[in-house]
């Protein structure tokens, strides 16, 4: 059995979470939700960067603590990826110190020991609406675009991160192996653009601010005027939640298995090259893969509050009653994996009536509404035809989804959808009558079956749902974590125990 430890990007919870999130959320969900089903067994983490200036300035605004303010947002997103059905089994908050500090400040002892970290006076130009400081490529004409002002001149002590002595090493790493170590970028259109980062040369890291500038983080071990900057702090939560350097580390899912991080598009270069030089210099092994997502637009443009285009998360499962299924299955037959994409509400509607309520919902309902005609009972045949096609639907269908190609993978499924659809069409099974008329519709039967366990990683509760209705035994255990897509389960007529069909209901409902 393969061991896969899969985690996203932590959350910035400085406001109530966003599409970016959902998107990033439900697509490493789907992920940790295949590799269960093909038998593997998985760590799967999600969590919070709670540490910094923005969340320092939002809480003096709003009146409260720092860690009033992350309490409270913080519980905005669990239950947010509760309502989307994102089965992870740790949520990591880097504010927590018994569970996350002590593997950091652990991890930035070893970083200094091995002389990585030096400390410097920096004199830079900081712009205090960006909280950083700007770089001459930063900036248009000595004033910063977002803010339209010059940035002052600051002169602060720093701990920086010696990175730029692995140029060539990270170059190795990336292109072919580091001392053996190898970290893959998924898509390859993502590892292009981090190639070209690196031909630009790399530079050295602030990774620590003076506490006058920064209070409200991980404090420096070895020094008290500093406070670490977001590098160590936040990358490190991927270790931290196996509880690395402490007495309680677990070194299973990350030494012994695959370890796959799922991010987007922003923050690659800090994953890409900060983090693998980091553990490397820690004696840590580096990850395996990178997942790297793009963005989501709102009707073909930026998402901003001026141009009012903010699509709420929590607006999306009001509006299908808190069922998650929809919005899932729309990101993930719509965007492939490391593309932008764009959501729009009358696109999302149409597919939904088009693809969800009509294809598949009316397709099932009639299947088991003529099923239930002739008495209830099924009679899947022997036929070596069918077998063989669904052989070879499930080798095609695996195979895209273990190679986080789960657009395909999902437009197989509802492919057969439509093959089904066209079938019972053409084949007319009402005007049939007796035994012939049982086995045609068994065998449209057996097929939706494979259809649900097809979208099981994407709509968990709906493909959970079709089985009841189909009434497989095994429905009431498709949810749970341990539940494993058996070889005799892709088999056509492999479930032997299977006599009779449930009571059909509707799928989808209508829009109101
Ligand atoms: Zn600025």
């Amino acid at each position: 059995m393969s061991r896969q430890y899969i985690t996203t990007a932590i959350d910035y919870p400085n406001a109530a979470p966003h599409m970016g999130h959902v998107l990033e959320k439900v697509l490493a969900d789907i992920m940790a939700r295949w590799f269960r089903l093909r038998g593997d067994s998985v760590r799967f983490q999600v969590g919070t960067d709670e540490h910094g200036t923005k969340i320092q300035r939002t809480a003096e605004k709003e009146g409260k603590s720092p860690q009033a303010l992350v309490d409270q947002n913080v519980q905005l997103f669990e239950e947010l990826y509760t309502k989307l059905h994102i089965s992870y089994d740790n949520f990591i908050r880097t504010s927590d110190k018994q569970k996350h500090w002590p593997t950091v400040q652990a991890l930035w002892t070893k970083l200094e020991e091995v002389q990585m970290l030096e400390k410097r006076s920096y004199t830079g130009l900081y712009c205090s609406g960006c909280e950083r400081f700007m770089a001459a490529r930063d900036l248009e004409d000595g004033i910063c675009p977002n803010h339209k002002v010059a940035p002052e001149e600051v002169t602060e002590e720093n701990f920086f991160f010696l990175m730029s002595k692995d140029t060539a090493n990270l170059k190795k790493l990336l292109t072919s192996d580091w001392d053996g170590e190898t970290y893959r970028i998924i898509p390859s259109s993502r590892e292009k653009e981090t190639l070209s980062l690196i031909e630009q040369g790399l530079e050295d890291v602030s990774f620590s601010r003076p506490v006058s500038s920064l209070t409200w983080g991980v404090p420096v071990p070895s020094n008290d005027n500093q406070t670490m900057y977001v590098w160590c702090d936040a990358l490190t939560n991927y270790i931290s939640g196996l509880g690395y350097f402490t007495d309680h580390e677990d070194r299973s899912f990350w030494d012994d298995a695959t370890v796959t991080h799922v991010i987007g598009k922003d923050i690659a270069r800090f994953h890409a090259l900060i983090w693998p030089s980091m553990l490397k210099h820690a004696g840590v092994r580096i990850p395996d893969q990178l997942l790297i997502h793009g963005f989501l637009t709102s009707e073909g443009e930026k998402m901003s509050k001026s141009l009012g285009n903010v699509v709420k998360p929590n607006d999306i499962l009001e509006k299908f009653d808190g069922n998650p299924d929809p919005i899932r299955f729309f990101l993930s037959y719509e965007i492939p994996v490391g593309n932008d994409g764009d959501f729009s509400w009358d696109r999302f509607e149409k597919l939904y009536d088009a693809k969800l309520r009509n294809a598949m919902g009316n397709l099932l309902n009639r299947v088991l509404v003529l099923i239930q005609k002739e008495g209830g009972n099924i009679r899947i045949p022997d036929s070596p035809s069918d077998s063989a096609q669904s052989a070879e639907d499930w080798k095609v269908f695996s195979s895209s989804m273990d190679a986080f190609n789960l657009h395909s993978a999902l437009a197989q499924a509802m492919k057969l959808v439509d093959v089904l659809n066209a079938a019972i069409d053409t084949t007319k099974p009402w005007s049939m009558e007796g035994e012939e008329k049982v086995v045609l519709l068994s065998r449209f039967a057996e097929s939706l079956r494979h259809v649900a366990l097809m979208l099981l990683p994407f709509m968990p509760d709906t493909a959970k749902r079709m089985t009841e209705q189909l009434g497989v035994s095994y429905a009431d255990r498709m949810l749970d974590k341990d539940f494993v897509i058996t070889e005799q389960m892709q088999q056509f007529g492999g479930q032997n125990d299977w006599k009779a069909v449930g009571e059909p209901s509707i799928l989808f409902m209508p829009l109101t």
